[in-house]
């Protein structure tokens, strides 16, 4: 278990963007916006994200060749780490020279999940990356339902035939497009993808909601982030799993302020994802671009309605908001609303970039938080794992009822 499941992961997702790829023709799925009683434009939405994309390729990352191990731990657990060594021989050799992020990361963006995944144990993401992620649990199917269910109610989905990664990308810049202007004509907008650089890293999002704040959200008219988790208890998260949630959205926040205010760097783009900005785009995403209004036929020009379009908003809400949903009855157990902490969010986006550059060893959770580790699929052979040689506790981690919700 990392944090609560969230809509970057959709199984349903993963199989669509799987089939794409640069050389082949295929087909996936977008979003319009659903008409309300006021005007909207009928502009398609992307909902295939680069941090679905991103999760993809750590999952395709197991089958990659493994090269010996090189774990290092003390020597009381020295037969376990051995077995460990034979049973899956680690990709995440301390030989191998090359940084996480250009073995696994290589012309993409980071998604915000890889960032709070990392958060929540450095350890458990560097293996989740060299040997593979476990099956989506139904717990987990079942959030990225719901969260399907209320990306539903404002968009509809329609399915596109894309050519080449400059048409997947025309198609997802397409969708922030679209959901700017859902959120300017109808104050609200969901899965808006925002992708920037970032203290000189692309990193890619997919805001759950973004909403016009109202004066009793805050007297900030900046728009309001927000994130629904979906729970499978009655009951609060603990605090290790809130403060993962706070770091989320915060990075929407901080991701949302840089496309805003800072000059786009459109070279350092093409560069970076391996793109023809001169590349004419294939017939249907320029029929879709053409229907939603825009005379476009390059992926050029599509980045620069992109920037145009986030130079017309104002920095984000400093009030975040987290929302916590009982699955079985969608009740809500909690809004959660919190000041943005920028000196905070940026010491942790400094400690999570260091380790994707592989500038120091991955630490494993801290030790008051170690009842992560009955939760995690390394568990059996994690040498963090304080129950690897004795019975695992039976306390639970810590839950907070309803009541505190603030
Ligand atoms: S067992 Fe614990 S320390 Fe090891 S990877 Fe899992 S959560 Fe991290």
């Amino acid at each position: 278990m990392m944090a609560e499941s969230h809509s970057e992961s959709t199984s349903e997702s993963l199989t669509t963007t799987s089939s794409t790829s640069p050389d082949q023709s295929a087909t996936i799925t977008i979003s319009t916006p659903r008409r309300s009683h006021h005007h909207v434009p009928e502009i398609p939405i992307e909902i295939i994200s680069e941090e679905e994309m991103a999760i993809l390729d750590a999952a395709f990352a197991a089958t990659r060749s493994f090269l010996p191990s090189a774990i290092r731990s003390s020597p009381s657990r020295i037969r376990s780490i051995t077995m460990l060594s034979k049973r899956k021989l680690s990709a995440c050799s301390s030989d191998i020279e090359d940084s996480l992020l250009h073995r696994f990361r290589k012309n993409q963006a980071l998604g915000v999940t890889d960032l709070t995944g990392t958060e929540w144990c450095e350890k458990q993401m560097e293996n989740v990356l060299c040997l593979g992620r476990r099956k989506v649990s139904k717990a987990m199917k079942l959030g990225q339902a719901r969260h399907l269910e209320l990306e539903e109610e404002v968009v509809k989905r329609v399915r596109v035939k894309v050519e080449s990664n400059e048409d997947k990308w025309a198609l997802k810049l397409l969708s922030s497009i679209a959901a700017v202007n859902q959120f300017l004509f109808e104050g609200r907008t969901r899965e808006l993808l925002l992708v920037g650089f970032v203290g000189g890293q692309w990193i890619v999002g997919v805001i759950d909601e973004v909403r016009k704040a109202s004066t009793e959200d805050s007297s900030d008219t900046g728009p309001l982030l927000s994130d629904t988790k979906t729970r499978v208890r009655d009951t609060l998260p603990a605090e290790p799993q809130r403060r993962n949630g706070r770091l989320q959205v915060m990075l929407y926040k901080l991701l949302w302020d840089t496309v805003v205010k800072e000059e786009f760097p459109s070279t350092r783009f093409f560069n970076y994802f391996a793109l023809n900005r001169h590349e004419v785009l294939s017939q249907d995403v320029r029929d879709n671009i053409a229907d939603a209004g825009i005379p476009a036929q390059t992926l050029e020009e599509i980045v620069r309605y992109y920037e145009s379009t986030f130079k017309m908003l104002p920095v984000a809400n400093d009030q975040l908001l987290l929302r916590y949903e009982f699955q079985k009855d969608r009740s809500i157990i909690a809004e959660i609303r919190f000041t943005h902490d920028p000196e905070w969010v940026m010491s942790k986006y400094k400690e999570v970039i260091e380790f994707w550059r592989s500038e120091r060893e991955a630490e494993y959770t801290p030790e008051e938080e170690r009842w992560k580790c009955r939760y995690c699929q390394f568990a059996k052979s994690c040498p963090g794992n304080p129950s690897l040689e004795s019975p695992p506790a039976t306390s639970s981690p810590p839950r907070e009822p309803r009541s505190l919700a603030s």
